[in-house]
């Protein structure tokens, strides 16, 4: 569908400033300070400060292409207002972990919203080892709530299907189904990997039963509407504290099936695990166990207490429901760790490991890892992820 962008007009630091002071959000008479933040590939962040009371808001803009990209990757502006869609819907069923949005303007792809500055991207302070008591659980709850609140369990199905029509998001869902079920898989099409990874690369291309599982992962992604999903729940759209936990960038946000947050949230771990020795692998271990634990028990306690289905009392529906959840979720992280190892966008938590066999080693492993979650996920649960990891027990590849 094309999109007529003629009342799209790029801020500068200027007009943000300007637009700002318009909207009201901000005071007009004092010191201000305008700084464009966006580390992201789609879209520009201005932060605006008071100089003196150092309150702040974001201003979020998307453009009609990808950052990064340049022109030739072009990408719909209704992706700014999906995404303060979304983050509004999730912050009605899950208050605590999401930021305020104060103002949407779709014609000028733009979200303005709580300034969450004083708060780290998880990414960076899993990297640089800060403790996280509490964003497992925190992140457990949210998945719990937003799949939960979002589906036919919750919503009347006619109901359901009218909000989905509203998150239809074939452009975003098409980045996902391109760089993460797709490229990494075929030797043939574009990839990124270091020399040293090509017999581990060929190993995932060669294997006719990894490609087999990850066409049938692509199509759940594809055809299942199971819930809104964030669509990128990765630990860098993760602000955190020690106390605090807030959920942003939910431009990819569309009905999918719910292990595909599950399945994120615990790739973006699991890079963690493996990069990490001693206590601080073990504090990963805590965070896989207090994220599923927590997730499930908030998912139950949602059936029991607030399930209109006319099925919630069928003996097994619940445990079958949570088993597919765990299995499409194990499935879809191992495509993650495939991708953000060997296909075009790779993460920090790899990536700064500077002596060059511990980092190979490191994406060795990731790609193992990779593998066995998506041919073993019928059988895996939590513990045996774990064990798996920490006697290097990963079956496949014996030979890499
Ligand atoms: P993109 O979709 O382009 O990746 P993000 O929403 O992830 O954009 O934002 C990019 C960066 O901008 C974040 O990593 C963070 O540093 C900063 N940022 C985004 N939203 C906020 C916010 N509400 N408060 C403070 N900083 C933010
Ligand atoms: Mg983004």
């Amino acid at each position: 569908m094309t999109q007529n962008h003629s009342n799209f007009k790029r801020l500068t630091n200027e007009t943000a400033v300007t637009f700002a002071k318009k909207l009201g959000l901000i005071n007009a008479d004092a010191s201000l300070n305008c700084k464009e933040i966006g580390d992201g590939n789609l879209n520009y962040v201005f932060h605006i400060t008071e100089t003196d009371t150092k309150k702040g808001i974001i201003i979020k803009q998307a453009v009609p292409y990808a950052k990064v990209i340049g022109e030739s990757w072009p990408l719909t502006l209704k992706r700014a207002a999906i995404e303060a869609n979304a983050l509004i819907h999730f912050k009605s069923y899950c208050p605590e972990f999401v930021p305020q949005v104060y103002y949407s303007d779709e014609q000028l792809a733009i979200t303005v919203m709580e300034d969450l500055s004083h708060l780290k991207i998880v990414r960076t302070g899993l990297i640089d080892g800060d403790p996280y008591p509490l964003l497992s659980q925190h992140i457990g709850e949210y998945v719990a709530k937003t799949a939960f609140y979002t589906s036919d369990y919750h919503l009347e199905p006619s109901a359901k299907k009218e909000v989905a029509r509203h998150f239809t998001n074939p452009e975003l869902c098409r980045i996902t189904e391109v760089y993460i079920f797709t490229d990494p898989f075929f030797e043939e099409l574009p990839g990124d990997f270091e020399v040293e990874l090509t017999d581990a690369a060929k190993s995932i291309w060669n294997d006719q039963d990894v490609i087999l599982e990850v066409a049938k992962l692509k199509q759940s992604f594809e055809t299942e509407q199971e819930s809104l999903l964030h669509g990128d729940l990765h630990t860098g759209s993760i602000f955190a504290s020690e106390t605090e936990t807030k959920v942003i960038d939910a431009e990819f946000a569309f009905y999918g099936p719910v292990g595909f947050d599950l399945g994120q949230y615990t790739a973006n771990l699991l890079f963690q695990a493996v990069t990490r020795n001693g206590p601080g692998k073990e504090e990963i271990f805590t965070h896989l166990h207090q994220f599923w634990n927590t997730f499930e028990e908030a998912y139950t306690e949602l059936w029991n207490t607030q399930n209109i289905s006319p099925f919630r009392n069928v003996k097994g529906y619940l445990p079958y429901l949570l088993a597919k959840f765990k299995r499409d979720a194990f499935g879809f992280a191992g495509c993650e760790l495939i991708r953000r190892t060997i296909g075009l966008s790779h993460v920090a938590d790899l990536n700064v490991i500077e002596d060059k066999e511990s980092r190979i080693a490191a994406k060795t492993t990731t790609l193992k890892i990779g593998a066995f979650l998506i041919k073993k996920r019928e059988e895996l649960d939590v513990p045996a992820v774990i064990d798996a990891l920490k006697n290097h027990t990963l079956p496949f590849y014996s030979t890499l």
